[in-house]
């Protein structure tokens, strides 16, 4: 086939680069799972700038948003923010690659790498507006990196970065919680048996939070084991009665979305800094359904009402909180999970000839911590 990679230099540049084809999983329109097609065509995306590390990809993990691109979700925002300014000469995100963690190899670093060398064994959350983790080779910059941890396997290594980064993010920018300002903090988090889910119970656990969980009645005994003080089954009668009977929390961390923020603004300690932080945000739907402008005013106008109505009536923050690409965040967790505070959550794994079964398991819901593919 030619789909080699190798070493060239040419005339203008050295150190030699890595070039040529690679194997991928790529879709060339949104859709179902039919969309999915395996290639040994995909360019390598080489090192364009001094700043850029490039991966070979061990393993990759899957989360909802994969599914949801696969579809469509976020075409129009990301679009905008793979090409502010519309200069690309290609007009179209296709080819366009899926896959969000990895966990892999340094093959090539740009001059002005300074953190990682040639065999550095890492793992990174790749962000949405980039080319995917479904792939042998990945381009990323040094900051979106971090060394993965020694104790993890690869396919260990890649369940975690992609829900890390999301937890952190929204934790600590949106919940207001750290390391050291969380010790004895009330925590509730609904959604706790998934991706961020099973990862967000032990990050606050070892950051000394007393943390409570809704899952199913068949995730308790996972979530238990993975630290959470108090478990309540939401299958099982009316979860929000049970909650209400309880001490009132500082945080609550939403998974679920749909109506818990009609009923979880009650939960929070009124005027004391309480806040309420959701991952199920509609910015990216709004945007896609009515366009950059009208979508995001729209969101923005939800945000704001939601916001101040909370403050005015119940006295506790509403925060939106979402996945950044911070590779420093990552070297944090990685100490975390060396220690043996945070374990990784693999449910299911799959083979790289797999791809479309991993996406299939994703889609029938009631995740049980992460589903990894298998790349090298
Ligand atoms: P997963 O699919 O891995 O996990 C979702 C979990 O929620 C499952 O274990 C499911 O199990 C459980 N669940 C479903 N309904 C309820 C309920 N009513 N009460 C309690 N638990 C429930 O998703 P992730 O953990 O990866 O992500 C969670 C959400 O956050 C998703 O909607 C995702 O799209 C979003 N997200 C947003 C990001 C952002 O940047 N804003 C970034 C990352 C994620 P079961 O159905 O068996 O109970």
């Amino acid at each position: 086939t030619g789909c080699r990679v190798c070493l060239t230099r040419n005339m203008s540049s050295s150190p030699p680069r890595l070039q040529g084809c690679m194997s991928a999983w790529i879709i060339d329109q949104y859709g179902s799972n039919g969309v999915l097609k395996y290639t040994e065509e995909t360019t390598v995306p080489t090192i364009s700038s001094a700043t850029e590390v490039m991966i070979k990809v061990h393993a990759v993990s899957l989360n909802p948003l994969d599914v949801a691109m696969r579809g469509g979700y976020g075409a129009k925002l990301l679009k905008l923010r793979r090409d502010p300014l519309s200069v690309m000469d290609n007009d179209t995100e296709f080819p366009l690659i899926l896959g969000r963690d990895l966990s892999g190899v340094v093959v090539d670093c740009g001059s002005g790498v300074t953190h990682f060398a040639l065999g550095d064994e890492v793992w990174a959350a790749v962000p949405p507006w980039k080319q995917g983790s479904l792939a042998e080779y990945v381009t990323l910059t040094e900051y979106e990196v971090s060394h993965k941890p020694k104790v993890l396997s690869h396919i260990e290594a890649a369940s975690i970065p992609y829900v890390a980064n999301t937890s952190l993010s929204a934790l600590v920018n949106g919940g207001g919680l750290c390391r050291d300002s969380s010790s004895n903090k009330r925590v509730l988090i609904t959604g706790g048996s998934g991706g961020v889910g099973t990862f967000a119970i032990q990050l606050l656990k070892a950051w000394g939070a007393h943390v409570t969980v809704t899952c199913s009645q068949n995730a308790v005994g996972l979530v238990r084991g993975l630290g959470a003080d108090e478990v309540l089954d939401y299958t099982a009668g009316d979860v929000v009665e049970q909650l209400e009977m309880m001490e009132k929390f500082d945080v609550v961390f939403d998974g679920v979305g749909g109506d818990t923020e009609e009923w979880a603004m009650g939960l929070l300690k009124p005027w004391s800094g309480a806040k309420y932080v959701t991952l199920v945000t509609p910015l990216l739907l709004n945007t896609d359904s009515m366009g950059l402008l009208d979508g995001t005013l729209n969101a923005g106008f939800s945000l704001q009402s939601k916001a101040i109505q909370s403050l005015l009536s119940s006295g506790v923050f509403y925060r939106w909180g979402f996945y950044a690409p911070d590779g420093p965040a990552l070297d944090e967790v990685s100490k975390l999970v060396d220690a043996g505070k945070i374990l990784p959550v693999v449910e299911a794994q799959f083979s790289f000839t797999q791809v479309p079964q991993a996406f299939q398991k994703l889609e029938k819901g009631h995740a049980r911590g992460k589903t990894v593919v298998r790349v090298a």
